[in-house]
């Protein structure tokens, strides 16, 4: 009988088994989808810490890059690469509050100028007046990840949905699956925005917004995009094949929307504005992802114990960011480890 159950195959769950395996707990994984999740496969892959929503979501994001070195110290070979991001999301004074913001946090920000920023990105049509520089930021691939640490941990992967949680006299007792029932002392959900329907089987509410996005690749393309872009219209990204990987939403990450428009128009729009942006490349559509954001009713990670002995919830916005670090933290609690400081402001009781 598995004593830990991690219900979940994305960036998250798999950050857990890994974290658990190195803590000398083995894990059984369950998921619908296969290794590689599913906002985890659908993912833009920024890493960083210049968005944040208060500055305890700032300390868990900025630990969250540290994170991800140390996983690249522990395994090498893994899709994560420190290009840095060229910043002018905001203009003028909103981008000089952002820099002296960031600043007084301990955070890297170069000003660039407008000389600098076209010596950066040579292929950039329209070229800002200025532009700020966050070198401590980066990329990872989340559904490659996540398969890579989930090898490394060692953990038996099975492919099921859970329908039910299972309690006896207020305790779980494991799950119930389409396949039957998987009994666990402990059950740990990673299941993004699948939580919520699970959860309410114990008259307990998490509060999910409907965030959709939607990511574009297009054909390879020469090197013309060495830096995470992030411009007021567009951010964009290119990956190691030469594709562009773009959300089809500025400002991704604080995307409001609740709906997505018609796919070809929303595909159109955002080839629009990349072929704006890189003048005289021939850009076209290749391949899309779309995926329900799981975003907490408040935007902040949801980390902890559940509302039942065994029960664990690890549910997050900005996953690819911070997954490695919630996994260290929660890891480290679960094997009865001390209370984590990071996870403080995220914990579950908060609903
Ligand atoms: C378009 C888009 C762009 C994004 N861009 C960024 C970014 O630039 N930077 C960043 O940090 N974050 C970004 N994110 C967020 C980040 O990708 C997610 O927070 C992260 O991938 C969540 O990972 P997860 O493992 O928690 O969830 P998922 O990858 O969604 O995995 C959930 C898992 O739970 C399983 N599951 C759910 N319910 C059940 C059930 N009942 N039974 C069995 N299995 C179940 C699923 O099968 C799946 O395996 C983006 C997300 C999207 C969609």
């Amino acid at each position: 009988m598995p004593q830990t159950l991690i219900i979940g195959a994305g960036i998250t769950g798999a950050a857990l088994a890994y974290q658990l395996s190195r803590r000398g707990e083995a894990a059984t994984l369950l998921s619908t989808h296969a290794e590689g999740g599913l906002a985890s496969a659908a993912s833009f892959g920024w890493l960083n810490a210049s968005y944040y929503l208060n500055h305890p979501h700032y300390r868990l994001r900025h630990e969250g890059l540290a994170a991800h070195r140390r996983l690249q110290d522990q395994l090498p070979g893994l899709p994560t690469t420190w290009q840095g991001c060229l910043w002018y999301e905001a203009t003028g004074d909103a981008q000089e509050e952002t820099a002296t913001d960031l600043t007084a946090l301990g955070y890297k920000v170069d000003r660039l100028t407008r000389a600098q920023v076209a010596e950066r990105l040579p292929s950039l049509g329209p070229v800002p007046d200025t532009a700020l520089f966050f070198p401590e930021e980066g990329v990872s691939d989340p559904a490659l990840l996540a398969r890579a640490l989930i090898a490394a941990s060692g953990a038996e992967v099975m492919r099921a949905t859970v329908q039910s949680l299972t309690e006896e006299a207020g305790r779980l007792t494991g799950v119930l699956t389409d396949l039957g029932p998987v009994p666990a002392t402990r059950v740990i959900l990673a299941t993004g925005t699948g939580t919520p329907a699970l959860l309410q089987s114990f008259g307990y509410t998490l509060p999910m917004l409907k965030r959709p996005g939607l990511m574009i690749r297009t054909n390879p393309l020469p090197p013309i995009c060495p830096v995470v872009l992030a411009t007021p219209d567009q951010e964009v990204r290119q990956d190691a094949q030469g594709h562009l990987i773009a959300p089809a939403s500025a400002g991704h990450q604080s995307d409001h929307a609740e709906v997505l428009g018609a796919f070809p128009v929303v595909v159109n729009a955002t080839l629009q504005r990349l072929r704006a942006l890189f003048p005289g490349q021939e850009i076209h559509f290749a391949h899309q992802a779309m995926a329900m954001r799981p975003v907490p009713g408040d935007g902040l990670p949801v980390v902890g114990q559940g509302s039942i002995e065994g029960l664990w919830l690890a549910v997050m916005h900005s996953g690819a960011t911070l997954a490695p670090v919630v996994a260290e933290c929660l890891a480290e609690e679960i094997t009865g480890g001390p209370e984590s400081q990071l996870l403080k402001d995220f914990r579950p009781e908060r609903f």
